[in-house]
């Protein structure tokens, strides 16, 4: 896939597969570097980690939805697509999820697809954001049997790489 191979070339993809991260916030981190990608590729910053039970990183998205022509590209599902074709399985059971931004009603669908552990948010999406905001997942509760969610981690981090990137694309309109 033309958009995953994009990410797969650069030094940030390579430097950080199948490396183990022991902490939630060292996965954060690396989620708020492919969102920092993202912008400096011009697309809404978001990036998402999928990490297995041993805590090797097996799966790197960032919103690619402009250049992929693709509704459907954003972070999370990029990553899960990546972590996927490397498992050589539709479900990932006992992985981990990490992104920068608030998951949409297509991310959550996927990330609950794809029997994720536990998933773990940066900032809140006022507009789309399924965890906490638009939607609580307490209101889907029995759709979700597989997946804890934790929000907050690096917030403020996040929301300061999306509010840039807004401020700056403003600006050159
Ligand atoms: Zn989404």
């Amino acid at each position: 896939m033309q958009a995953l191979s994009r990410l797969h070339r650069t030094p940030l993809y390579q430097q950080h597969f199948l490396h183990t991260v022991p902490t939630d916030e060292a996965v954060m981190e690396l989620a708020l570097a492919l969102a920092g990608l993202a912008a400096d590729w011009q697309e809404v910053p978001v990036g998402a980690v999928v990490v297995d039970r041993e805590r090797r990183v097996i799966g790197m998205g960032v919103n690619h939805t402009l250049y992929a022509h693709d509704p459907t590209a954003h972070a999370e599902i990029m990553a899960l697509r990546d972590a996927c074709a490397f498992m050589g399985n539709y479900r990932l059971p006992g992985s981990q999820l990490f992104v920068s931004l608030e998951p949409c009603m297509m991310c959550m669908g996927a990330i609950l697809h794809a029997r994720v552990q536990r998933l773990v948010y940066a900032a809140k999406d006022p507009k789309t954001g399924v965890c906490h905001s638009v939607l609580t997942h307490e209101h889907y509760a029995e759709l979700n049997h597989h997946t804890s969610i934790e929000g907050g981690l690096f917030h403020q981090h996040s929301a300061q790489l999306l509010q840039d990137f807004f401020r700056m694309r403003r600006r050159k309109k």
